[in-house]
């Protein structure tokens, strides 16, 4: 492998073996993984049994393998999974931080891990003690007046926040028409916009990839309902002038919504509360460092001002007059629930031991460190990669690919080529104010080690995309499967199965063919 690299091979690792057949081409004919006790009662027909509920289209045939084939190949597999306990995972915008164990031991103790949603709640005391507190401590970290955990997720917080801003309007006898949304937002902003029944209004970003307060000035109405703005921005920038911001919009009787899911960067810090933003979801499978790959599960709290409580998801965790703690579900103005329960209640858990292992001293060194990880790579690639925006650097740093695309060579190659390197790719073509965006976010999980293998990989790169543009714009090489047809894949995708039975033996260009 070391002649798919350029110059003199690195020493890190490349931290999978892909080496592995497909489970059709194991398959031997008769081969079992288990074995049937004899009927001890008379047989029935399945079809006859089940009438139409009989599967009827065609599974083709199931490969044939032993117990101990099987489980080698699925471990193998899950080995594939590139996961941040296998390397760093620099993907912008996403706080790929470790998970630490901790969280998971506490996320395990029986009472909790087999609590019922329907136990009575004098039985859940403790668990309403872990929303209440998790709440506490989210409240005091935003400076926020209240919470609600129920999203599963950072766009669920979104609608849910959108949702209780809509229902604030209406309350006061005007849903009113639009939302601002800056440029540089992440996509499910507007989508969010959309959903709960807005326009959205585009705000052009300035030269600092700020919001242009003249433009916002004379974009504010009372048809405004109100800016949804992520800060810091996705080129992780802070909006300096966020308190003016704020005051254009409250002067219209327009709110603040913030975009949360880059408090890595503020953490210990600054409050949004403090700063005039009236609501704001937070996502704790990045920010308080629960699990964050494989689709989730996510929790994406909404913590607002007063003035928004009365619309907050029900049920909503209270204390009673003897001081134990309950659910109130009767609030009449409540934009209704949300999700299935109270959220995804083992993030809480997980965010929770999280926060008080930190405490407030470990979170603002957590901030401290992600923002210093960021800032180092920034100086370090500064020259190598063209940086658009010179504008200081909070937890993540944009980069683009204007030097390497004279040579042919987009940022999704040198992301490709990245996994011939050993680590997952930076957040590509992302956010689309820049033009060939490289985003990266190292997160403060990173060593100064392991932040220099990244950095030499990327410098590599950009060595390769001068001497040999060719090897980057096919890569990747060492994966199994190398470069695919994306805009085929996209369009016309190929979801079931639809091989050859297990006799004729599949070649990857076969398999290719047969899909
Ligand atoms: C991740 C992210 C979201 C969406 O969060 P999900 O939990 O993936 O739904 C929204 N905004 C920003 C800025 C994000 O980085």
């Amino acid at each position: 492998m070391a002649d798919k690299f350029v110059g003199t091979p690195r020493k890190a690792t490349t931290h999978v073996n892909q080496n592995e057949d497909l489970i059709f081409e194991k398959s031997s004919a008769g081969k079992k993984g288990y074995r049937l006790a004899q009927l001890d009662v008379p047989a029935v027909d399945a079809a006859s049994l089940l009438g139409d509920s009989v599967r009827t289209d065609d599974l083709g045939v199931m490969p044939e393998l032993s117990e101990i084939e099987i489980i080698r190949h699925f471990t193998r597999l899950s080995t594939w999974n590139y996961a941040i306990d296998l390397g760093m995972y620099p993907l912008g915008s996403c706080t790929m931080k470790y998970n630490p164990r901790i969280n998971e031991t506490v996320a395990r103790i029986e009472g909790l891990a087999e609590a019922h949603p329907y136990q009575p709640e004098s039985l859940s005391q403790g668990a309403l003690g872990i929303m209440k507190l998790l709440s506490e401590c989210l409240i005091e970290i935003t400076g926020m007046d209240t919470i609600t955990l129920q999203p599963a997720a950072g766009a669920q917080g979104e609608f849910t926040g959108i949702l209780m801003v809509r229902a604030y309007h209406e309350a006061k006898g005007n849903a009113r028409k639009k939302i601002i949304i800056p440029d540089s937002a992440h996509g499910t902003n507007p989508a969010t916009a959309a959903i709960c029944g807005y326009q959205v209004a585009n705000l052009k970003s300035n030269a600092l990839g700020m919001v242009d307060l003249d433009e916002l000035e004379r974009m504010v109405d009372e048809d405004v309902a109100a800016l949804m703005l992520t800060n810091p921005s996705t080129i992780g920038v802070f909006e300096k002038d966020i308190h003016k911001i704020a005051d254009i919009l409250h002067a219209k009787g327009a709110l603040l919504y913030m975009d949360g899911a880059n408090m890595n960067a503020l953490c210990g810090k600054t409050r949004p509360g403090d700063f005039g933003v009236d609501v704001m979801h937070l996502n704790l499978h990045k920010t308080f460092s629960t699990p964050h790959g494989g689709g989730g599960p996510g929790s994406g709290p909404v913590a607002c001002k007063k003035i928004l409580e009365p619309f907050l998801p029900t049920p909503v965790v209270k204390t009673n007059a003897d001081g134990s703690l309950g659910l109130e579900y009767n609030r009449p103005q409540s934009v209704g629930r949300v999700r299935a329960w109270y959220g995804n209640f083992g993030m809480f858990i997980r965010a929770l031991a999280y926060i008080l292992a930190n405490g407030p001293d470990g979170l603002r060194q957590t901030t401290e460190d992600a923002v210093l990880n960021a800032n180092y790579l920034r100086a370090k690639l500064d020259g190598t990669f063209e940086l658009p925006y010179k504008s200081p650097s909070l937890h993540e740093v944009v980069f683009s690919d204007k030097l390497q695309a004279k040579n042919g060579v987009k940022t999704g190659d040198m992301g490709k080529r990245l996994i011939d390197y050993g680590f997952h790719a930076y957040t590509v073509s992302f956010p689309l104010v820049v033009a060939g965006a490289m985003m990266i976010e190292p997160t403060e999980s990173e060593s100064r080690e392991e932040l220099d293998l990244l950095v030499d990989a990327l410098k590599q790169i950009a060595r390769e995309a001068e001497e040999n543009p060719e090897l980057v714009q096919t890569a990747p090489h060492t994966t199994r499967i190398q470069r695919l047809d994306e805009t085929t894949a996209a369009r016309k995708p190929v979801l079931r199965w639809k091989g050859p039975v297990a006799s004729t033996p599949l070649t990857p260009d076969s398999a290719a063919k047969e899909w």
